[in-house]
């Protein structure tokens, strides 16, 4: 282990002013989960959301002072919503950092008003829809930047927000690299590649820094990226959660104005638990799930386009018919798939001829078709309104 520890980063944060110029950030108590490995250093500092865009200066000054200390490789301040604030993270008055406190599952069933309450709307974006999965490795990611590129190619304006924040692919499979710029220093343009607009954590921190998020840093870096970036007129946006269902997509999903979720299976674990767990999840917060994709569905031979039904395929199909959820569409296992998108040019850009990219196209316009027409699972999609 190298680097500076956790106790000498708060000494030198006792050399940032206080939101007011009054005292300093430590002793004013707003420093909260520093964590220090290997000179890649890492904090929240907690505010009043109100004050986010005052208080980016601070955030920054923050990073700046960090990044001046011996051994510091890298530093990634965040700004979290203060306990108990209106509008905060937690949108209750229990402290965040108490487990219970991100999900209550009274929270979950509470109605609709309520519990979208906490979501500020991100202007100008039409319909957001989270990509997610119960489990990582699935090709969530590789599915989300695929839909997003085939709801282009449908002639849509469309973005991607990379939040899986424990470990973004976006900028890899986008083939974007290089850090977004704020020619105003507050508001980020997101990159742009393949004609859509992309933005992720992934290009603020180097690759090699450990993202290890508490619970509200991971909050207050989404709604950074999804509030402090100027996404401009979009049609859709298109969320790449992270894998799983736990505590932080559970956050998420309750507050990002979602208008659905698309959930991506392979056939071998939709008959188990994983995708129903997501199901489940995104129920609990009263977000409509589009549909299933099956994903790595059968294995198309590269040497004699054989189609072997390695995993039990069908089973997407059958378990989505049985939840009473759209099976939206099924893609292969495919070298060709892995390949153009972990080379930047994900197959829906690099052979749009294909009969992937053509199922792409397909699911991305049914998903359109559902978030248009409102009928995702029997029930209504809620618009997200354009301010
Ligand atoms: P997740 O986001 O679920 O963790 P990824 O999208 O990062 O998964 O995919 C994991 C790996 O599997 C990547 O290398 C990706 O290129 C590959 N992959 C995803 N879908 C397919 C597919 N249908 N055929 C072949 N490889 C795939």
């Amino acid at each position: 282990m190298t680097g500076p520890s956790e106790a000498t980063i708060i000494e030198a944060l006792r050399g940032v002013k206080g939101p007011d110029g009054r005292g300093d950030i430590v002793a004013l108590g707003m420093v909260n989960g520093v964590m220090a490995k290997d000179g890649n250093i890492g904090f929240a500092i907690e505010i009043d959301p109100r004050r986010a865009t005052e208080l980016e200066p601070l955030r920054a000054e923050a990073e700046r002072i960090v990044q001046a200390v011996p051994g510091v490789l890298s530093v990634t301040a965040v700004l979290t919503a203060h306990h108990g604030a209106p509008g905060a993270a937690a949108p209750r008055s229990a402290p965040p950092d108490h487990d219970h406190a991100h999900h209550g599952h009274s929270h979950g069933a509470e109605p609709r008003p309520q519990a979208r309450a906490g979501k500020a709307l991100v202007p100008g974006v039409r319909h957001i829809v989270a990509v997610a999965s119960g489990k990582g490795g699935v090709g969530k990611s590789t599915t989300a930047v695929n839909l997003a590129l085939a709801a282009h190619a449908n002639g849509l304006r469309v973005g991607l927000l990379d939040a899986d924040i424990y470990g973004p692919s976006q900028p890899r499979m986008m083939g974007i690299s290089g850090k977004p710029s704020s020619p105003d220093g507050k508001r980020l343009l997101p990159m742009e590649n393949h004609g859509v607009r992309c933005m992720s954590i992934g290009f603020m921190v180097a690759e090699d820094t450990p993202i290890i998020w508490r619970g509200p840093m991971v909050m207050s870096a989404l709604n950074q990226l999804l509030r402090d970036v100027e996404w401009g007129e979009l049609d859709l946006l298109v969320c790449d959660l992270p894998p799983g269902t736990g505590d932080a997509q559970l956050t998420m999903a309750q507050q990002v104005p979602l208008a659905g979720a698309v959930i991506v299976s392979t056939p071998q674990d939709i008959a188990l638990t994983d995708a129903r767990k997501g199901l489940n999840m995104f129920r609990k917060v009263e977000v409509p799930v589009l549909g299933i994709v099956e994903n790595m569905s059968y294995f198309l031979c590269p040497h004699c386009g054989e189609r072997s039904e390695i995993f039990s395929h069908g089973g997407a199909k059958r378990e989505a018919e049985r939840l009473g959820v759209e099976f939206l569409g099924a893609l292969p296992l495919d070298m060709a798939i892995r390949e153009t998108s972990d080379s930047g040019r994900p197959i829906v850009v690099a052979d749009p001829a294909s009969p992937h990219s053509e199922t792409y196209r397909a699911i991305a316009k049914r998903i359109w078709q559902i978030l248009e027409g409102g009928t995702a699972a029997g029930r209504e999609a809620p618009r997200i309104l354009l301010q």
